[in-house]
């Protein structure tokens, strides 16, 4: 006969099986582990790199970091110090990192520095604070071995900075899409012809079943020297609740900041929606507070749950993601609101 402790100790034993197969039976899926996702096709180099860290059994902290460094070292409008600069011509980049324990660093307006992605993480494990800002972060930078580079613009930078200086005008017409004339997955344009914006998100979950995120931007172009946009805010361009899931946001930093953004997508996957239907949610938190202003704009989420499922939503038709586990390796389109250009 069973006793009580035999009974409770094969109850335990069985409880993850019923589990398992009560989840099949709702239709849930098999969990994907590891798992990379992230902004944009840029993405898909990014996520080779990060793809390394996690294929090797890393954690996907180190992996978000290494994804957001492959970005940081190339030549790219809108991240790193080839990046475009703000309306005086200077570069400030803007970065933060969070991890499965809600640790979490951001630095934002730093200059001359190659990688704020790991001057973040440095911020989030060396310091009891969370965001280091402009002079001061730039010299925690240098105080823990980071370079200090020339501050020379890139010459794309460069060539944009001069075109933009013939009209000055502060507009960010985000991502609206140009795929007719510029091919699949084109950058978005300017008027000018110019690129304006391809912020890195990423979020990645390990064979551990951790989740972490990185963002890594020089923000918007041409903006106002000090201005900070929604990337190195945790909450507004990147949250990760490893109980629940993680999201990332591009386009315009204000709008995603007004609404706690990624923090609110995370609270509507721990209210049951799917990932693509969180992103759709706070896109429409958006668009309801003026939706005039919003049919003129690009915000863009994406989202990664614990099941490792992903999806995305933007306001505008052209936001693009990319995909890396052990079954694919693509660039997604977005779902979207307003199909306008
Ligand atoms: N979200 C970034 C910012 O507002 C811009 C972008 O996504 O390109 O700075």
């Amino acid at each position: 006969m069973l006793n009580r402790r035999k009974f409770l100790h094969l109850s335990a034993l069985a409880a993850p099986l019923l589990a398992a197969k009560r989840s099949f039976a709702n239709g849930l899926a098999e969990t994907t582990k590891p798992i990379v996702i992230s902004t944009w096709d840029s993405g898909m180099a990014v996520n080779a790199e990060a793809w390394k860290v996690l294929s090797a059994n890393g954690k996907a902290l180190d992996a978000v970091e290494a994804g957001a460094r492959q970005i940081e070292d190339t030549i790219n409008c809108c991240v790193g110090l080839g990046g475009y600069p703000d309306r005086d011509g200077i570069v400030t980049l803007d970065s933060c990192i969070m991890d499965e324990h809600a640790n979490c660093g951001a630095v934002a307006g730093l200059e001359r520095i190659k990688h704020p992605v790991s001057v973040a993480r440095r911020v989030m494990e060396k310091t009891p604070h969370v965001i280091l800002v402009g002079a001061g972060a730039q010299q925690f930078a240098l105080e823990n071995g980071f370079s200090l580079e020339t501050g020379a613009l890139s010459e794309d930078a460069k060539k944009a900075y001069a075109e933009w200086l013939k009209k000055t005008e502060y507009k960010p017409v985000i991502n609206i899409e140009t795929r007719k004339t510029n091919g699949p997955f084109a950058p978005k344009f300017f008027d000018d012809g110019s690129p304006n914006h391809d912020t890195m998100g990423l979020l990645a979950m390990d064979n551990a079943n951790n989740l972490s995120g990185a963002v890594t931007t020089s923000g918007m172009a041409f903006k106002l020297h000090g201005r900070v946009g929604d990337s190195p805010i945790i909450g507004a361009g990147l949250f990760v609740d490893n109980e629940v899931g993680a999201a990332t946001s591009s386009g315009v930093g204000e709008e995603v900041i007004r609404i706690c953004g990624t923090h609110l997508v995370v609270e509507f996957m721990r209210q049951g929606l799917s990932p693509e239907q969180a992103c759709q949610k706070a896109v429409e938190r958006i668009i309801k507070r003026d939706r005039e202003k919003a049919k003129t704009m690009q915000v863009g989420f994406l989202a990664m749950n614990k099941n490792g499922e992903y999806g995305a939503y933007a306001i505008q038709r052209g936001f693009v993601y990319s995909v890396k586990s052990d079954k694919e390796n693509q660039i997604h389109n977005s779902k979207y609101i307003f199909a306008i250009n």
